[in-house]
Parts: structure tokens; C-alpha cells; sequence
């Protein structure tokens, strides 16, 4: 029995011995057989764990605080325990190995574009960077040494005939602490980060860096080595092409919605004549601007049906009276029988009545952003993200926002903050403020609103950030998998030519 149980011990222990340290630089891509749901899982959990990084970079400065809670909550998608927790080996491994193959998916997907790359690198950096701010000391020492960076100490005697420079300018040093911190000659152009903001002392091309700075050094080969092998990936990538089911499970990671699943249509009935009214009171600006292009032209194109359509679904409009809602636009320029051969069917297919008959979902803040992009004559789009800047500020301004309230919408439009844009549009429009809202979707920005307007307590409480929350469990939903996104069917509902794809929903 005790030989059996030392057998197993050892086991744990050498497997353990791939992933010796709970960070890593991923330099090795994994080489083990996963199945394609694994494959999925990890996508979503690391998606869902960067985005979350990228909210609380957005939000907070980084290292402050607020900060830190927020990642610490992100970090619950993707958990990493240090070897002196109750964690046993196995379980230790595995969050690892997550962590390892997670990583090497989303690179698969994200080193696809100038933009994807970017993105990816600026959330993976800011996660590497909090990883190695938890550490301890003799943590970062030994995942120095297992990740083969060995930098320079210098010598008592050398540190004490630079103590006047090391003192003058190390970042808040003083006399004891530059005796108790280890210094280390590095290269300047390894510490660019420190050179520029003057926290270390340069002499004949090296620079002498605290211990405590390494970070920043380490975060730099980091930075390096991922932007290196993202372009390693993207050359690699068209071998992929082949795969039926990869490559679309990869293409639409970029705008993967993670957050509330809106295909199931909302209890509470919408009627169009209710539509007017509830635009003006809780549409986001998205499905204002396409409301109202709408009753302006009686006839919206192709993407901003979709994109207005579905949302209308999602809110509670039945499919009796979203055929009555857009016949009675329709039919102000064309007849009943050109409504019905060219556009009703269209509107059947996406409440799941023809074709194959899925229940398409309501497009998130992300699919409207990140594509099909609006060209002349259409309204779809998202106006914080697509609309003329000059324009947008005239839009907002007969809206009734204050001159002072649209320059700080304008400020995060600027930043290409776009989803920012709309919840502080939402909250001076609703005059309520929430510092842990995040917007995700069109069809959250109105039930948020009806909250709000109702009087209700657990008003923008949606995808609230409350730091003690258990994650919510990623479920996938059971009508629509990634395998659907190549599903074509919704060709069959453009009169022209459709190259949109329904929407995954992961609740
Ligand atoms: S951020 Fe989302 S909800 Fe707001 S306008 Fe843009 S797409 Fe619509």
C-alpha cells in the first residue's frame, strides 16, 4: 500500500516538473492531445480572464488597490495556486497546465491581425506583470532561474562606490534600503521601462537595477518573446486552414461574447407602439440611431435589420408583432406584396421559423464593434465606435447632455474606449453611477435601464464586479456550439449577399 502510494507521489510530482513554477514565459507551445470541447473551454476561460484584465486597466490605474481586487476576482477564470497551499500536486498541475494551453490557444487566434495582436499582448502583459507583483522574492529568484534569466549581481564593494549615485537615483531609496537591496547591472536597452522613468542609475551603457524593479525587466523579455512567436504563429497559421474545426472556432474568438446569454426572448412583452417611447427612454445609442433611421426612411439595409431586429427580439417583441412592426414601416414605400416576398421571411429565419430553424441571438457590444463595419446609407454599427466624432457630439447634444458631460464621453471615445463611452452615456442619462458596471451588451444596456427607471434597488448590477461573487460557471449554450459559427444558413436571409455568422452566447 505505502509502496503503491510513494509510486503515485512520484508520479504527481514528476508531472509537476513541466510546469515547475506558477508563472511561465511560454516559450514551449504544448504538444498533448486535447478534444475539442477542452479546446473551447480554455479559449473561453483565458478570453474571459483578459477581458476582464483589459476592464480593470480601463478603469484603474494599474498597481493601485482597486486595481489589484479587481484582477484578483479576473484571476478566479484561471486559477494559480503556489506550491504551499492545500492544493495537492495534481490539482496544481492542472491549473498549470490550463494556464499553459490557454495561453497557446488564444495566440493561435489573436496573432491574426496588427490589432488582435496588440490587444492580446497589452492584457497578456498587464496579467504577467500582476502574477509576478504577487510573488515573493524568493519566488521571482527561482523563476528567474528556471526561466533561464540570470542577470548580473554586483559586488559589495562595487555597490559601495556608487552609493551616491544608486542613492540619488533609485526611486525613493535611502541609505539603509540601498545597503538591503541587491543591485544588478543590466544592459540599458533591457531596462528601457526604468530608463524612462528616470528610476535607475545608467553608467557606460548598463543600467543598476534594484531588486525589486526586475519586474519590469523580466516584463520586457516577456514582452518580446510573445511578439516574436505571435509572428512565428501567424506564418504557421495557413497549415490550420485545412481544419474545418479549428479555424472558425478561431476566427470568432476575437469577438466571442462572454457575458449574459439574451436568446431567450424577454418576458415582459414589447408592442411597437411602445417602441417610440422605450428608444427615447432605454435604447443604447446603437439602436436609437437605427430606430430612428428607421421612421426616417422606412427602410433600414440588411445589417441594421439584423442588428435592430434581434435586439428587438431579445427585448421582448413577439414575432407577430415584429411582422406588423416592420410592415408598417415598410409599406410606407413599397407594396405589402414586395414586403412579404423580400423581407418577411427574413424576419421569420431569425425568430428560429425557417430555415434551420436556430434561435439566432441578439448581437453583443463586441460583434457590433469589432465587425461588419457600416458603410454609406447604413445605421448599423456601434456610434461611439463608428460614428464621425463631430457628428456624434451634435447627436448627443440634442439628446440634451450637457456640454462638460459630452467632452467626457468624447475623452473615452478618444481613448477608444468605446463600450466605456456608452456606460458613462448611460449613467448621465439615468444620472446613476456605478464604478464596477460594465456594459457587454445592447440588450443589458436596456434591461439595466428599465431597472433603473422602475425605481429598482439592483439597478446596473449586471455583470457587476462584486469582489467577493463566485465567477459564474461557464455553460455553453445548448443550442449553439463554436461548430455553429460556420453554419450558413442565415445566407438564406439576405435578398443580396450575407456573409454574417450567428452569434455564440456563453452564459
Ligand atoms: S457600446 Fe454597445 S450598447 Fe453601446 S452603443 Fe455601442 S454597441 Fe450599442
Amino acid at each position: 500500500m505505502n509502496i503503491r502510494l510513494r509510486r503515485k507521489a512520484r508520479e504527481q510530482s514528476s508531472k509537476l516538473n513541466s510546469y515547475p513554477h506558477q508563472c511561465q514565459l511560454y516559450k514551449l507551445p504544448p504538444v498533448e492531445d486535447i478534444s475539442l470541447e477542452e479546446f473551447e473551454r480554455l479559449a473561453v476561460d483565458r478570453l474571459k480572464l483578459l477581458r476582464d484584465v483589459e476592464s480593470a486597466g480601463i478603469k484603474y490605474k494599474r498597481g493601485s488597490g482597486e486595481y489589484n481586487s479587481l484582477l484578483k476576482k479576473a484571476s478566479k477564470h484561471m486559477e494559480l495556486h503556489r506550491e504551499d497551499t492545500t492544493k495537492s500536486l495534481t490539482e496544481l498541475y492542472e491549473e498549470r497546465r490550463r494556464d499553459h494551453l490557454s495561453h497557446f490557444i488564444l495566440r493561435l487566434a489573436y496573432c491574426q491581425s496588427e490589432d488582435l495582436k496588440r490587444w492580446f499582448i497589452a492584457q497578456e502583459l498587464d496579467l504577467f506583470r500582476y502574477r509576478l507583483d504577487d510573488l515573493s522574492m524568493a519566488e521571482l529568484d527561482s523563476f528567474m532561474k528556471l526561466s533561464d534569466l540570470h542577470y548580473n549581481q554586483i559586488s559589495d564593494k562595487e555597490k559601495k562606490a556608487k552609493r551616491s549615485s544608486l542613492e540619488a537615483s533609485t526611486f525613493k531609496s535611502t541609505k539603509e534600503s540601498i545597503d538591503e537591496t541587491t543591485y544588478f547591472k543590466i544592459h540599458f536597452t533591457e531596462a528601457l521601462d526604468l530608463v524612462r522613468g528616470r528610476k535607475v542609475y545608467i553608467e557606460m551603457g548598463y543600467a543598476y537595477v534594484p531588486h525589486q524593479e526586475l519586474v519590469s525587466i523580466i516584463q520586457g523579455v516577456f514582452r518580446l518573446s510573445l511578439s516574436r512567436h505571435l509572428a512565428i504563429t501567424a506564418r504557421s497559421l495557413p497549415t490550420l486552414d485545412e481544419d474545418d474545426r479549428l479555424m472558425p472556432m478561431l476566427n470568432n474568438l476575437s469577438h466571442y461574447y462572454v457575458g449574459e446569454n439574451y436568446t431567450k426572448q424577454s418576458a415582459n412583452r414589447v408592442t411597437p407602439e411602445q417602441v417610440d417611447h422605450l428608444s427615447r427612454e432605454s435604447f443604447p445609442l446603437c439602436m436609437r440611431q437605427l430606430h430612428q433611421a428607421l421612421r426616417d426612411n422606412h427602410h433600414l439595409k440588411h445589417f441594421g435589420r439584423l442588428q435592430y431586429g434581434l435586439f428587438l427580439k431579445g427585448i421582448g417583441m413577439t414575432l407577430e408583432d415584429a411582422l406588423r412592426f416592420w410592415r408598417t414601416e415598410f409599406v410606407k414605400t413599397m407594396d405589402g406584396e414586395k414586403f412579404e416576398k423580400g423581407y418577411s421571411y427574413n424576419i421569420r429565419h431569425s425568430y428560429g421559423k425557417e430555415g434551420k430553424r436556430a434561435n439566432y441571438t441578439p448581437y453583443s457590444c463586441l460583434k457590433i464593434i469589432m465587425s461588419n463595419a457600416p458603410g454609406p446609407g447604413d445605421y448599423h454599427g456601434c456610434p461611439f465606435k463608428h460614428t464621425d466624432p463631430d457628428l456624434l457630439r451634435q447627436r448627443l447634444r440634442a439628446y440634451k447632455l450637457q456640454k462638460s458631460a459630452i467632452e467626457e464621453v468624447m475623452e473615452l471615445v478618444k481613448g477608444q474606449h468605446y463600450q466605456l463611452a456608452c456606460v458613462k452615456y448611460f449613467e448621465l442619462t439615468h444620472k446613476v453611477s456605478d464604478p464596477f458596471f460594465l456594459l457587454n451588451h445592447p440588450n443589458q444596456y436596456y434591461d439595466e435601464s428599465r431597472r433603473v427607471l422602475k425605481g429598482d434597488d439592483a439597478s446596473v448590477k449586471t455583470q457587476k464586479m462584486d469582489l467577493d461573487d463566485t465567477p459564474t460557471q461557464t455553460t455553453f449554450d445548448e443550442s449553439e456550439t463554436f461548430s455553429d459559427i460556420r453554419d450558413d444558413s442565415l445566407m438564406e436571409m439576405d435578398e443580396s449577399s450575407i456573409t454574417d455568422e450567428p452569434e455564440l452566447c456563453i452564459q
